[in-house]
């Protein structure tokens, strides 16, 4: 059996179409799941269901139990999530949206540009080429803004704002959780500059070449996207926290 589309359509309204689990605005592209599997009796009923983003519902789904690799999320897990998530929606409607609220939000985006400013972000996420030698000081700078995603009181009250963050989160972490960013390590003797393996690049074999350019690349491109989010996070913010 299916979710009927009035249990669905009740737990997209009650996720605001955010993903419960990541909580990022997800628009369409959210799929409902069976909190307890249809095969071990799960029921198609509102309290079963939870609204996922697609790779958190490829994650709940892809668990491979005879080859276990991180934590498996529990059906109460899930639920724990989406009902956290369903009573932040329930509570906190554009409308009723407070000053005090606000007051709140206003401080958590001030202390996230000083930490990360635009300038910085540009600089480091978007101008910088990762193929290329960089300083340990980067690296111990994009580990504070790992810190500082991570952290429960950089998270908004408000939903809006906190679906923008979580997809900059998100952006991040992709590239410097990544497999790509792993490969980078200290420059020999030198221990505070930091690169990935030269000896890739002026490799005579040209598939180690080509295994370098594809990093870098990889690297780039993740990069990249994280600028994007961040650009985003702040054009967005700015307009629902009516700040300069
Ligand atoms: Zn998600």
């Amino acid at each position: 059996m299916a979710f009927s589309p009035k249990v669905k359509e009740e737990a997209l309204v009650a996720a605001g179409r955010h993903c419960c689990v990541c909580r990022r605005f997800a628009g369409i592209k959210l799929e409902c799941h069976h909190i307890e599997p249809e095969s071990q009796g799960g029921d198609d009923t509102f309290e079963n269901c939870i609204a996922l983003c697609f790779d958190c519902h490829a994650d709940v789904q892809h668990y491979n139990a005879s080859h276990p690799k991180g934590n498996r999320y529990r059906p109460s897990e899930l639920r724990a999530h989406r009902d956290r998530w369903y009573g932040r929606i329930a509570e906190t409607t554009p409308a009723i949206f407070d000053g005090e609220r606000r007051a709140v939000d206003r401080q958590i985006f001030a202390t996230f540009r000083e930490k990360l400013p635009e300038s910085i972000a540009r600089e480091i996420l978007q101008d910088q080429c990762w193929g290329q030698t960089f300083q340990r000081s980067t690296y111990d700078f994009l580990c504070k803004i790992e810190e500082l995603v991570n952290r429960i009181d950089s998270q908004y009250l408000d939903p809006t704002c906190e679906g923008f963050r979580s997809d900059f989160r998100s952006a991040f972490l992709k590239f410097l959780d990544g497999e790509s960013f792993r490969r980078i390590s200290a420059v020999p003797d030198r221990e505070y500059l930091l690169r990935l393996p030269k000896e890739w690049d002026m490799h005579s074999d040209p598939l180690v070449r080509a295994q370098f350019k594809q990093c870098m690349e990889d690297l780039n491109s993740l990069s990249r996207a994280a600028y994007e989010a961040y650009v985003n996070l702040i054009r967005e913010i700015r307009k629902l926290l009516i700040v300069p």
